[in-house]
């Protein structure tokens, strides 16, 4: 029995449970990044949910910034002036 603990180890012990404890920072494997249930489309202005917008692997969020229905839109606007320019 020795009266004298090695801190040190300790110490490491401790940090080492911090790290690979059950409850570490990346306890959301699903969405690294926390998002809202909700998106306001910046171009009809509506709060959709996430399913309302189509996945953008380009983006931070993962979701393209304007809704399904924006984004046809805008598809459709930029074929037309495609088709037109043509
Ligand atoms: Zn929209």
């Amino acid at each position: 029995m020795g009266g004298v603990r090695k801190t040190s180890a300790a110490d490491t012990t401790e940090a080492g449970a911090k790290h690979h404890g059950p409850h570490g920072p990346s306890d959301t494997p699903r969405s690294p990044i926390s998002l809202p249930d909700v998106v306001r489309c910046p171009r009809c202005r509506e709060l959709k949910a996430r399913d309302g917008f189509y996945p953008d692997r380009s983006k931070a969020s993962g979701f393209k910034s304007l809704c399904k229905e924006c984004d046809k839109a805008k598809a459709r606007r930029y074929y037309e002036q495609s088709k037109a320019a043509a």
